[in-house]
């Protein structure tokens, strides 16, 4: 399919990888954030979050939790983040899920340019009846 995470999973191209368990390999991004900026990818190809099976979430979450720890105590981090580019308008480059998880330091001026809205009237409500309904529907 020429994915190349499948690729890297198939180790038929090098990797650093940190971590595997039955459902995910962690391995370091070759451009990170900062040093240690890890991603998890789920051993079977799926494009998106929305795409993963309901068996693999937990194995999944819980290689983030292993690496996560292992950045905390190998780096000494107070913090980190994990997030996952879902969509090309989300900024997904490579369409094989995968979650990264980076070390974050004191005034590394890391974040996203936010204007932030408010909600007016009935917005808030609004809106959430929507979802709500898309949750039950
Ligand atoms: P995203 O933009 O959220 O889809 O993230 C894709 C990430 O994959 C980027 O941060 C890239 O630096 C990383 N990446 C791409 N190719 C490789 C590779 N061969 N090995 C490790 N990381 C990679
Ligand atoms: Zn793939």
């Amino acid at each position: 399919m020429g994915c190349i995470f499948c690729k890297i999973i198939a180790r038929e191209i090098p990797a650093e990888v940190l971590f595997e368990n039955s459902c995910a390999i962690a391995i370091l991004d070759v451009n990170p954030i900062h040093y240690g900026h890890t991603l998890v990818i789920p051993k079977v190809h799926h494009r998106d979050f929305l795409e993963v099976p309901d068996e693999e979430l937990a194995g999944i979450m819980r290689a983030v939790h292993v690496v996560s720890g292992a950045l905390v105590k190998g780096f000494g981090l107070e913090g980190f983040n994990f997030f996952s580019n879902n969509g090309t308008v989300a900024g997904q480059s490579v369409f094989h899920f995968h979650i990264h998880i980076t070390p974050r330091y004191a005034n590394d001026n890391i974040r996203f340019v936010l204007k932030l809205k408010r909600y007016e009237g009935q917005d808030m409500k609004g809106v959430a009846e929507r979802i709500r309904a898309s949750i039950s529907g």
